[in-house]
C-alpha cells in the first residue's frame, strides 16, 4: 500500500513539475519564461503564436518568407563569423534544429531576455552534437539554399523595378460607352500622352507602330493592361481590325527624322493614310489625321489661318513631309466626299514635352541638352525666325476634342504665343541656370521664318486653347531630359509619368 501510494505521490509531482514548466495548454508558451519578478516574456500574443510553431514547425513557405523578410537588413558581423563559426541560428537552422529528434530537457531560463528568437527556447550550434555530420551538411545545404534564395529575391526586385507594381486606376466605361481606339504612331512622343489620356479615360486601346522614332517605353507602363495592346506594325501596310475610332499619326516629325529617308517619309503619309482611311471606311470608323503647320510652309500669311493655303517648296529637302501631309489631308477629303468617312485633320504646330526623342534635332531638344550639358547653344542662321510651342497636354486636349466634335474643316493646334529662336535660347539657358554661350550657325535651306497659328476656328468649333505657359512646360521637359542624361543603363528607368494622382502611384 505504501509502495503504491509513493508511486500515486510521484505521479502527481511529475505532472505539476510538468505544468509548472508549461503545458501545451496552459496558455503561456512553453519557450517564453518567468524573468524573476514574475513578468512573463513573451506575453499573450507571441506565447500563442510560439505554441503554433512549436507544434507544427515553420512551414516551407513560412521559411521562405522569413528569409524574405529578412533580406532587406544588412547582416549584422558577429563574433561567430569573425571567428569562422557559423552565425546565430536564424530560421532555417531553427526549423532543422526543431525537426531533429527532440533533445531532453531545454534548461529552463537559458536564454537571456530580448529578440524574438531568444524567447524560442532553442538549442544553440553548441548544443548540437558535433560528430552529426549528416545534420552539419544538412545545414550547409540549407545556407546553400538561403544564399540562392536571396539571390534570386535581388533578381525579382530588380524585375520589379522596371515595371510598375500596379496599373493606373482606369475609369470604368460600360460595353456601351467604352470605345475601341486604334492610334497609329502610338508608341511615339505625341501618340504616347494621347495613350495615357484615352486609357484613363477607359477606352480600348490598340497601338500600332513600326518602332521607327518611337519607343515601347513610351507606353510600357500599359504592357498587359486588359484594355490596352501594342501592334509592331508598319502602317504602309494594310491593317485589318476592329475599331471604332482612329488618331493616325504614325509619321515621323522632326526634320532629321523625316529626312533620313524621304521616300519612307512619303510611303507613310500616303499609303499609310490611304491604308488608314481604307480601315476607317471598312469598319465605319472616325478617323483623326494628325496634319502639321508645315503644311502652310514657309507662309506669307501672318499668323496662319486654316484657310491659307501655304507655300511649300515641292522638291526642297522638307518636302516629302509637307507635300506628304497635304497629300494626306487630300486624301482625308476624297474618302470623306467619296466613301463618306468621317474624317478630322488637326494641324499641329510646334509641340515640346517629356517623351521627346533627346537626339530629334528638334529647337526644344537640342537647346535643352546643350544648355545642361553646358555646350554652346546653336542657332541656325540669325535666330530672328519665330516658333510657337505648345505643351504637349495641351494639344492631347486639343485632338481629343476635335475627335468628339462634329467640325469636319482642318482645325490648327497650336499655341499662339511667339518666340524668336534667339529669345528661346536665352529661355533656356535662364531656366537650366547655365552659362552656355549662344552661337550662330549657318541656316538650314526652306526654313520657315515665321510661324504662329490663328486659333479662332479651334476656339470657336471644339472650345478649345492652350493653357500651359511655356515657362511651366520647359520645366517639366527640362527634369525630363535631365533624368535621361542621367541614365547609363537600361535598368534606370525614367519612365515619364503625368501629373494625376493614378499616375503617381506607379512611381
Ligand atoms: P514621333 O516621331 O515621336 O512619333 C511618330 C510615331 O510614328 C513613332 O512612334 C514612329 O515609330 C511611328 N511611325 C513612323 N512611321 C511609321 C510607320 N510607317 N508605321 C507605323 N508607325 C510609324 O513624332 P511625334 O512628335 O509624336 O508626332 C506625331 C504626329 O504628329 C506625326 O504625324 C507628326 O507629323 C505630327 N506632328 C507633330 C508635331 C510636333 O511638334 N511633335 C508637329 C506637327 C505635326
Ligand atoms: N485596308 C486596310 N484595312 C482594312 C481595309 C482596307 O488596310 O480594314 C487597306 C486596303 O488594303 C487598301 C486600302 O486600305 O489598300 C484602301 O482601301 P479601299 O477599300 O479604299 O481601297 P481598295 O481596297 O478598294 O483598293
Ligand atoms: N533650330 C535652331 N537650332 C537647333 C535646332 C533648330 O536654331 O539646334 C531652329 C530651326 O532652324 C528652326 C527652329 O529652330 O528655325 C525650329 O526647328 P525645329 O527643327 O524644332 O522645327 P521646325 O519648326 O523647323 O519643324
Amino acid at each position: 500500500m505504501k509502495q503504491f501510494l509513493a508511486f500515486g505521490v510521484t505521479i502527481v509531482l511529475v505532472i505539476c513539475l510538468y505544468k509548472s514548466w508549461g503545458s501545451p495548454t496552459n496558455g503561456v508558451s512553453h519557450y517564453a519564461y518567468d524573468d524573476g519578478d514574475g513578468s512573463v516574456i513573451g506575453g499573450e500574443d507571441n506565447a500563442a503564436i510560439d505554441q503554433k510553431h512549436r507544434r507544427a514547425g515553420p512551414s516551407p513557405e513560412r521559411l521562405v518568407l522569413s528569409v524574405a523578410d529578412r533580406s532587406g537588413q544588412k547582416q549584422q558581423p558577429n563574433d561567430d563569423a569573425a571567428a569562422g563559426r557559423p552565425g546565430p541560428l536564424d530560421d532555417v537552422e531553427l526549423a532543422l534544429a526543431q525537426s531533429k529528434p527532440q533533445r531532453p530537457p531545454l534548461r529552463k531560463g537559458a536564454f537571456v531576455a530580448g529578440s524574438a528568437l531568444e524567447r524560442h527556447h532553442v538549442p544553440s550550434l553548441n548544443d548540437l552534437d558535433p560528430d552529426d555530420l549528416d545534420h552539419e551538411s544538412r545545414l550547409n545545404e540549407l545556407h546553400e539554399a538561403k544564399r540562392q534564395i536571396l539571390e534570386l529575391e535581388r533578381k525579382i526586385q530588380e524585375l520589379e523595378g522596371r515595371i510598375p507594381r500596379k496599373y493606373p486606376d482606369v475609369t470604368f466605361l460600360n460595353y456601351k460607352n467604352r470605345k475601341r481606339i486604334l492610334i497609329t504612331g502610338g508608341a511615339g512622343f505625341v501618340g504616347s500622352h494621347l495613350v495615357d489620356y484615352l486609357m484613363m479615360q477607359g477606352h480600348e486601346v490598340i497601338v500600332a507602330d513600326n518602332f521607327f522614332t518611337g519607343r515601347k517605353r513610351n507606353v510600357e507602363h500599359w504592357l498587359g493592361h486588359e484594355n490596352f495592346e501594342l501592334i509592331h506594325h508598319d502602317i504602309v501596310n494594310p491593317l485589318f481590325i476592329e475599331v471604332d475610332e482612329i488618331y493616325h499619326l504614325a509619321s515621323p516629325a522632326s526634320p532629321p527624322h523625316y529626312m533620313y529617308n524621304p521616300v519612307k517619309t512619303i510611303k507613310t503619309n500616303t499609303l499609310g493614310t490611304i491604308n488608314v482611311l481604307g480601315l476607317a471606311k471598312r469598319v465605319g470608323a472616325k478617323v483623326l489625321i494628325a496634319s502639321t503647320s508645315e503644311v502652310y510652309g514657309d507662309p506669307d500669311v501672318h499668323p496662319q489661318p486654316e484657310t491659307y493655303w501655304g507655300h511649300v517648296n515641292p522638291i526642297g529637302p522638307r518636302a516629302c513631309y509637307d507635300e506628304g501631309k497635304r497629300v494626306s489631308e487630300t486624301l482625308s477629303y476624297a474618302y470623306a466626299k467619296q466613301e463618306k468617312v468621317n474624317v478630322r485633320v488637326a494641324r499641329i504646330f510646334n509641340t515640346y514635352g517629356p517623351r521627346m526623342h533627346m537626339n530629334d534635332g528638334r529647337v526644344v531638344s537640342n537647346f535643352i541638352i546643350q544648355a545642361l550639358q553646358n555646350q554652346s547653344i546653336t542657332i541656325y542662321g540669325s535666330g530672328r525666325q519665330t516658333r510657337s510651342f505648345q505643351y504637349v497636354s495641351d494639344l492631347v486636349d486639343g485632338l481629343v476634342s476635335l475627335m468628339a466634335s462634329n467640325y469636319t474643316q482642318p482645325v490648327n493646334l497650336g499655341n499662339p504665343v511667339e518666340r524668336t529662336i534667339q529669345d528661346f535660347a536665352e529661355i533656356i539657358r535662364d531656366l537650366v541656370g547655365c552659362k552656355s554661350k549662344i552661337i550662330e550657325l549657318p541656316a538650314v535651306e526652306d526654313d520657315p521664318q515665321r510661324r504662329k497659328p490663328d486659333i479662332s476656328r479651334a476656339k470657336k468649333y471644339i472650345n478649345w486653347e492652350p493653357r500651359v505657359p511655356l515657362q511651366e512646360g520647359l520645366m517639366k521637359t527640362i527634369d525630363y531630359f535631365r533624368k535621361e542624361l542621367a541614365r547609363s543603363n537600361h535598368s534606370q528607368r525614367n519612365i515619364f509619368v503625368p501629373e494625376t494622382t493614378e499616375f503617381r502611384s506607379l512611381l
